[in-house]
């Protein structure tokens, strides 16, 4: 009998979740690492010591951030496709859990 033990406590207390609430609150928590404004001014940020006009690198920055969320969002369906989501009882986390 293999038991599903929370990855941040050790708990045994874990619950099967619906799997598209904790994909939203994935992409939820990226796309606000990865925001388009913050790329904006990561690149306008480079722009400056490359010499490029920072509207330039504003424009770069936003299509990079956009190639890294499609990209993340594929490796991610890729990697989650056979796991599923489980919430822990006892410190509340998302995990998932990927069945062999
Ligand atoms: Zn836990």
């Amino acid at each position: 009998m293999s038991l599903i033990q929370c990855p941040y406590c050790q708990s045994t207390h874990v619950k099967q979740t619906d799997s598209s609430h904790a994909n939203a609150n994935y992409f939820e928590q990226l796309q606000r690492c990865i925001s388009p404004t913050q790329m904006a001014l990561f690149g306008m940020q480079l722009a400056k010591k490359a010499g490029f006009p920072p509207f330039t690198g504003a424009a770069i920055g936003v299509v990079v951030g956009g190639v890294l969320v499609i990209v993340s969002q594929y490796c991610y369906e890729k990697y989650y496709s056979n796991a599923k989501q489980y919430i822990c009882q006892d410190c509340h986390q998302h995990f998932a859990w990927a069945q062999s």
